[in-house]
């Protein structure tokens, strides 16, 4: 079998199979071989690693993770993707298939059974209507992985990369930088895509910290804190925590914890970096 990342040989098998690309499945096949190899370059993917790729589509990148990992276990929810897969992918025998929705699996069992227990690598190019659920749980979990290396929205990957006092910065970029280091690795025009998205796209890789950088003594309400200081964004920290009524924080409490550390009283939670929420969250708990 050709390889699939063109145009001409990807509506080939899209005719042959008269399929019908599921926008509710965020299908945009990637058609250029070059993001195919910057993607696999960064992730460094070799006969050692073992990779999940979530979302084959019609295999295109299947076949190159194939060609350079010991084992890839592909998850696919769309069940008529079954047989064209079948056919992509019948010159490799270290390619396992699993139709599935990745948010419903378990994956740090998948990845026992399959791996014996060892870290793999995570290379996909993500549907992007649940991109960060997918990060979350990988990240969250105690799934043993290396790395993550994932085509998304350019404006996700910026709100995973940036840090204080830009726009982008949220929830989203704590979570990331708190149990991995974000590397940016390119941009993908849409016109690499079939169907092409609306947007622009960009390559990120995430690498799996061992330790995390900063060790609160308890990381869930670290968490909640920056979920509720984000929830309120437009109001400074002192307003936004107390009007949580989950945490139970009066404002002076707030307003002590923020003298203690030398940061304004009237600082907007979007100010502070992840070394402050993790003393804050020390000093609130
Ligand atoms: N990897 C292929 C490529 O690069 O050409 C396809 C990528 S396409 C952007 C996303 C793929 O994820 C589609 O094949 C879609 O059916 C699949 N998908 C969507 N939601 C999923 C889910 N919840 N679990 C597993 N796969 C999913």
């Amino acid at each position: 079998m050709a390889y699939l990342a063109t145009p001409y040989k990807t509506a080939e098998i899209v005719k042959k199979y008269n399929f019908a690309f599921r926008k509710k499945f965020g299908q945009n096949f990637l058609i250029n071989a070059q993001v195919l190899e910057d993607i696999l370059d960064s992730a460094g993917v070799s006969e050692e690693d073992t990779v999940l790729e979530i979302g084959p589509g019609i295999g295109t990148m299947t076949q190159y993770l194939a060609e350079r990992a010991g084992k890839v276990i592909a998850v696919e929810i769309d069940r008529s993707l079954l047989p064209i897969l079948a056919d992509t992918l019948s010159d490799y025998d270290n390619v396992k298939v699993i139709n599935e929705d990745i948010l419903k699996l378990d994956i740090e069992k998948l990845v026992n059974e399959e791996n014996g227990g060892k870290p793999i690598k995570v290379v996909a190019n993500l549907p992007y209507y649940i991109t960060t659920s997918i990060i979350m749980a990988l990240l969250e979990k105690p799934v043993p992985l290396k790395s993550i290396t994932i085509m998304v929205q350019k404006e996700v990957a910026e709100r995973m990369q940036t840090g204080p006092g830009s726009k982008d910065y949220g929830a989203l970029s704590l979570a990331v930088q708190y149990y991995a280091d974000p590397v940016i690795v390119r941009e993908v025009s849409p016109d690499c895509f079939m169907p092409s998205p609306a947007v622009t796209s960009t390559v990120i890789r995430l690498d799996r910290y061992t330790e995390p950088p900063v060790k609160p003594e308890n990381p869930a309400y670290m968490f909640r804190l920056i979920r509720a200081s984000f929830n309120h964004r437009r109001k400074t920290l002192v307003n936004g925590l107390s009007s949580e009524p989950s945490l139970g924080l009066s404002k002076e409490r707030v307003y002590e914890a923020l003298e203690k550390m030398e940061l304004r009283t009237d600082i907007r939670g979007e100010k502070l970096t992840l070394e402050e929420y993790a003393k804050l969250s020390d000093l609130l708990r």
